[in-house]
């Protein structure tokens, strides 16, 4: 930022939150590059022109606009929405209006930085001459992520209909590439056949999407798994299975991790990481469970007033939650009539297996409430390895690694730290190599999760 140049704090209210969409382009950041074009392909189906950020190749204009302190997220999307802007100004000349986008960052409230990053944006973004008129919309979790306002009341619901499908879908696409890539006949068949489907479910879910019919974006996704099914070699023995969590960010974008699930293919493994849809359903829950514990202390102190708020919010968290897991759950069932997809967990399981191991508790929030007990779940869950990613200094991953390091260690489930911050660690391929040998050890002493498992099995570590 500019020294010396006083800062309007005015704006982190004014031109950050939410705002209503009306003819802007939305800009949306790449975390997950399947998702976001699938939502983009949803906003496209109720009129909103919706772009997906090109990413990593602002991470220079990132840096320069950082000091080296931020969460390594913060410094990729704030370049990749620089190197937009740049490229749009060059692009329009005169005809460049910054007030045409909006760009999408949403937050999460604390202990973690994630709050923060839309704010520390805006104030660069203030500092560029004429970008104070590009607003950050920012969906927060204190509302579970609510859209309204963003939208016309009428078309809200169906939006986040339509949106959370686009999320489910995204992440069995995902799974499909995780699944089929380890055995696939020809090598670079399934990266191919993904790109194709990702733009015919694109396509799909702008044709239909606003529509409420969702049946032929399901059908679009029964036939891409079929002929998926169709890429693998059925010669080909399973692998070890290694499970992946860890920051968000870190785990879905590709070029931050350095294609770590790619790499650790390339060393014989099969990889199932955390979805997108455990975030989304997370911040659900957590609004539910703090609507209970309010509602719970405002018995106690006698305040009615307060009570009818708190009911109404349970009642719109819990309904919110009960939907979402009900379509995920709809989806993963009628996707493995196709195709052996790993089924994913309910979060409330993820609770339920911290309670019964009193080693955190979702009390202490973030995402290690999701990583420890992924991982827990993958000791248990016969899995042969486990890799938990984040950005060097990432507070809620380095909680995660000092907890379940000596766990994992007395059970002896290979464990490795992936964290990264933009530069090639010279022995990363090393540590990689060597934590596939142990994983291999363990697949021949221990075997693996058979394929028709779900990940909603009782767990037996901490009985
Ligand atoms: S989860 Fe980690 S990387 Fe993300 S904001 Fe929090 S501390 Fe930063």
């Amino acid at each position: 930022m500019e020294a010396g140049k006083i800062i309007d704090f005015r704006s982190l209210s004014e031109a950050v939150g939410k705002f209503h969409i009306g003819r802007k382009k939305v800009l949306l950041p790449a975390m997950n590059r399947i998702s976001a074009h699938l939502l983009a392909g949803t906003f496209r189906a109720f009129g909103i022109e919706a772009l997906v950020l090109a990413t990593y190749g602002g991470l220079d204009l990132g840096k320069q606009y950082t000091s080296g302190k931020e969460c390594y997220p913060c410094q990729v999307t704030l370049g990749d929405v620089l190197a937009f802007i740049r490229g749009e100004r060059e692009r329009l000349g005169r005809a460049f209006h910054p007030e045409d986008y909006i760009y999408f960052m949403p937050e999460s409230d604390g202990p973690c930085r994630f709050g923060l990053y839309n704010k520390f944006q805006r104030l660069v973004l203030d500092s560029i001459p004429g970008l104070d008129r590009l607003k950050i919309c920012s969906l927060t979790t204190q509302d579970g992520y609510s859209l309204a306002g963003l939208l016309e009341e009428e078309r809200v619901t169906d939006f986040k209909k339509a949106g959370f499908l686009a999320v489910v879908a995204g992440d069995i696409l995902d799974r499909l590439v995780w699944r089929v890539r380890p055995y696939e006949r020809e090598p670079g068949a399934t990266d191919a056949f993904a790109e194709g489907a990702l733009h015919r479910l694109a396509a799909s879910l702008e044709t239909w999407g606003a529509g409420g019919n969702y049946e032929p974006v399901l059908a679009e996704l029964d036939e891409i798994l079929a002929e998926a099914k169709d890429l693998i070699d059925p010669q080909l023995p399973p692998k070890p299975l290694i499970g992946m969590v860890g920051e968000i960010f870190l785990r879905m974008h590709r070029e931050s991790n350095q294609d770590l699930i790619r790499l650790l293919e390339k060393y014989g493994a099969e990889v199932e990481n955390a979805s997108m849809a455990e975030w989304v359903n997370y911040v659900s829950y957590e609004r539910l469970r703090e609507a209970r514990k309010h509602l719970t202390l405002h018995l106690r102190l006698l305040h009615f007033t307060q009570l009818r708020t708190c009911l109404r919010d349970i009642l719109d968290f819990g309904l919110n939650l009960l939907f979402q897991e009900a379509t995920q759950k709809k989806i993963y069932r009628r996707t493995r009539r196709v195709l052996d997809l790993a089924e994913d967990h309910r979060i409330a399981h993820l609770e339920k297996i911290l309670d019964r191991s009193e080693v955190f508790s979702f009390d202490v929030r973030t995402e290690a409430c999701l990583s420890i007990g992924g991982i827990l779940q993958c000791a248990a869950g016969g899995y042969n390895g486990v890799v938990n990613v984040y950005p060097f200094t990432c507070m809620p991953s380095i909680t995660t690694s000092a907890i379940v390091k000596p766990l994992l260690n007395e059970r002896q489930l290979p464990y490795l730290d992936a964290h990264y911050v933009g530069s090639f660690q010279p022995g990363r391929e090393a540590a990689l190599s060597t934590f596939l040998y142990q994983a291999r050890q363990h697949f021949g002493r221990h075997g693996r999760k058979r394929r028709a498992e779900t990940r909603n099995r009782p767990e037996g570590l901490f009985p």
